[in-house]
């Protein structure tokens, strides 16, 4: 399997968690405010209200660097082959963290993963937050650039996340236009809420390589034009949907809508420690509702190949790692 859209704070475990509230005895953390366990919901506001606790638990370098490798692992430990991690870097004044020392810290965490010789391979995209503005998007912009050229191809890309209610797109487009000039990917959050034709027609004149979510782009008929036309593949994450409830049921999930299109979809996680969900678990719930067969379900696996960031020579390795898989697969 291959995961393209996984938040690496939303992706920390609920073990991870409890050992970093354990190192934190101070924080008064309440139960359950970190995950949303099986069969229940959050509104994506409350979802958002989580993310401000587990930054809490997460201010030092040496917690990202920790967190890092426990997620990389546990995509491992699922079957992920290749994976393209996200995050937004952050400062935290009382620790001394900087943007930059929280970027080190991950793409360390990523290093040190890779030398354990796990069977996984993994990217990185540097999230740009809604919530901090134009100005802050330039700087996340510079910091992606900067460790691009540092990393040997690690940093692939750029992401636009963050609270969808937040800023408009147009606050963005500088920065991202400069990343992409940069020769960095961009994978945007688009339509996650509704009535957003109007950014999101902005965005998608960039044009992104990848829409995150796009959960409301099919109730605009230009929209959806605009993403056949660029044949842009859509990042679709079932479970974060249904409990941050922009979706009203499985069976009702946007994935129907394109797939049946034959428009290129991934299956994705986007925050598998709050949700409590991996990724093996979103693929069979894609195929239980929407009754696909074991080789609809080997090809969209494979097909998601076609649109991860890495170079050509990392997707043709990881095509010829599929077909010899496919056989026992099936
Ligand atoms: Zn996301």
């Amino acid at each position: 399997m291959k995961e393209l859209h996984a938040h690496l704070n939303g992706s920390i475990s609920s073990d991870t968690m409890k050992r970093l509230m354990a190192q934190k005895p101070d924080l008064q953390i309440p139960n359950g405010m970190t995950m949303i366990e099986k069969g229940k919901k959050r509104r994506l506001e409350e979802c958002f209200q989580m993310f401000q606790i587990i930054h809490q638990i997460t201010s030092r370098t040496e917690d990202i660097l920790m967190v890092t490798k426990d997620v990389v692992r546990e995509f491992a430990a699922d079957g992920v082959k290749y994976l393209e991690l996200r995050s937004t870097p952050r400062d935290e004044n009382a620790t001394g963290m900087t943007k930059r020392s929280y970027l080190e810290a991950v793409l360390e965490g990523i290093r040190q993963c890779n030398e354990e010789e796990l069977d996984i391979e993994v990217r990185f995209l540097v999230s740009v937050d809604r919530r901090a503005g134009s100005t802050v998007a330039k700087q996340t912009v510079k910091l992606a650039e900067d460790f691009q050229l540092s990393t040997d191809g690690v940093v692939v890309g750029v992401d636009l996340s963050g609270n969808p209610t937040a800023g408009h797109g147009r606050d963005f487009l500088e920065a991202l236009t400069e990343a992409r000039r940069a020769g960095l990917r961009l994978s945007l959050h688009l339509s996650e809420i509704p009535n957003r034709e109007e950014e999101t027609k902005l965005l998608l004149d960039l044009p992104p390589d990848r829409i995150g979510h796009g959960t409301f782009l099919h109730s605009s008929r230009e929209l959806v034009e605009l993403v056949k036309q660029n044949r842009t593949p859509l990042e679709l994450c079932l479970t974060s949907n249904l409990k941050g409830q922009t979706t009203p049921s499985s069976d009702q999930h946007h994935f129907g809508f394109w797939y049946r299109m034959d428009h290129p979809v991934v299956i994705c996680t986007d925050d598998k420690g709050v949700f409590a969900t991996d990724l093996s678990q979103e693929y069979q719930l894609a195929a239980d509702t929407f009754q696909l067969s074991k080789e609809q379900v080997w090809n969209l696996s494979y097909e998601a190949i076609d649109h991860i960031f890495a170079s050509s020579r990392t997707k043709t390795a990881l095509k010829e790692r599929w077909q010899a898989l496919k056989p026992s697969m099936l």
